[in-house]
């Protein structure tokens, strides 16, 4: 179970400041790429520490006491994070999810999560504020979080098995505290909980009909994760990806029949499969073996104010540049038109597909890591 973990190139600097100009792009209502796909999700990581040490994210090799974490001053402030988001909104996002890192352990987040809840759509909705977490910190959050107005949360489990979901987070967390988290989250009011579980050939495989068991009869749905070469320190072979074909052809023969069900709405990246017996469904994401990239519809704003439109990028739009830039020196009307033309510009000029075309000989060896744009 041993992986070649490969060194880390920190990418994390490189950037272009995107222009304020108003363009084509900039002047659309409906925002779309040159791919005709439009900006509908938004992924704000709000740090990027974290205190699992998950092995296909953030192998303790490369994030051990020497890793250079950003220092406060470089991450964007709530007021910036919120400043931005505003930009989105008014461009089409619908849909805000927090990550990291682990973005509870962001200090006060649930006050961003406030002043997230009150931006509103050009049609006057407030949006979808979701946050995914390992749920180390969701028992003692969980009221505040709700509080704050988040509306759904996603919590990352990749075992029943203690023993071996202590292996895969790497710093001897138990199965029975997540699922403290996740029913401390239940009893708060929230529902339509999503649990996912990221699979790993040689790792964990075999808890696949485990957790389908588990979550069956519970209100949680649970999603597996096909395992993705994000970044490059996980050292990531194909041949530890599980297919999610595998997945489903496990759970339909080992726990109860499962038949196909529509997307909830066009961009869904997660398949949805339910129980024949009607008990419940499960979702399979299958980023590698069935790329979704002419339906991609997300941006990732990084922890220091980049925007990818890519997981696989290896470079970023440096928001931050502008926000403690140019826009630092306008009014707050000027300001909000400057940031609404970056992002539109941005958007505009999108062409990624990089699932679509992967290949040895095609893929960039500097990709972003996983725990400093969000999942
Ligand atoms: N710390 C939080 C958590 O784990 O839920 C949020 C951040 S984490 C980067 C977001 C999601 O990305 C998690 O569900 C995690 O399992 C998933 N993830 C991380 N690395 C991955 C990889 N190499 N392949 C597939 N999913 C991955
Ligand atoms: Fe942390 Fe989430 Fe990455 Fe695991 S997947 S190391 S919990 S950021
Ligand atoms: Fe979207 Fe890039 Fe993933 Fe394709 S490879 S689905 S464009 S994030």
């Amino acid at each position: 179970m041993t992986d070649m973990i490969v060194p880390l190139v920190d990418v994390r600097k490189r950037a272009f400041v995107p222009s304020i100009e108003p363009s084509a792009a900039s002047r659309q209502n409906t925002l779309g790429d040159t791919r005709h796909r439009r900006l509908h999700d938004l992924r704000i990581s709000v740090t990027d520490r974290c205190n699992f040490r998950c092995v296909y994210c953030m192998p303790k090799e490369v994030f051990n006491n020497d890793y250079p974490y950003l220092k406060h001053d470089e991450l964007l402030s709530f007021e910036e994070i919120t400043k931005l988001a505003k930009a989105f909104v008014s461009l089409g996002v619908e849909k805000l999810r927090l990550t990291g890192g682990e973005p509870l352990l962001r200090k006060n987040v649930e006050t961003l999560i406030g002043m997230l809840a009150e931006l509103r759509t050009p049609a006057g909705q407030p949006v979808d504020l979701t946050l995914t977490t390992n749920a180390s910190l969701l028992a003692k959050k969980a009221r505040a979080l709700k509080a704050a107005g988040l509306d759904r949360i996603t919590v990352s489990l990749d075992a029943m098995d203690d023993t071996i979901f202590k292996k895969m987070n790497d710093v001897d967390y138990s199965v029975e505290q997540v699922l403290e988290g996740l029913d401390a989250a239940a009893a708060e009011g929230f529902n339509n909980i999503k649990v996912n579980m990221v699979v790993k050939k040689g790792w964990n495989e075999d808890q696949v009909v485990p957790m389908a068991r588990y979550f069956k009869n519970s209100p949680h749905i649970v999603r597996f994760i096909e395992y993705m070469d994000v970044g490059t320190s996980n050292g990531w072979k194909l041949d530890e990806v599980v297919p999610s074909k595998e997945v489903l052809s496990k759970i339909h023969s080992e726990v109860s029949p499962l038949v196909s069900l529509e997307p909830n709405y066009q961009g869904e990246v997660a398949q949805r499969w339910k129980y024949a017996d009607g008990s419940n469904e499960v979702g399979v994401i299958s980023s590698v073996t069935q790329a979704f990239c002419s339906s991609c519809t997300r941006a990732r704003l990084s922890t220091q104010g980049q925007l990818y439109t890519c997981l696989f990028a290896s470079q970023g739009h440096d928001f931050k540049a502008l926000l403690r830039g140019s826009v630092a020196t306008m009014s707050d009307s000027d300001g909000d038109e400057a940031l609404r033309n970056a992002v539109a510009n941005v958007w505009g000029a999108r062409s990624d597909r990089y699932s679509e075309i992967r290949t040895a000989a095609s893929f960039p060896s500097d990709r972003i890591e996983m725990s400093y744009i969000g999942g």
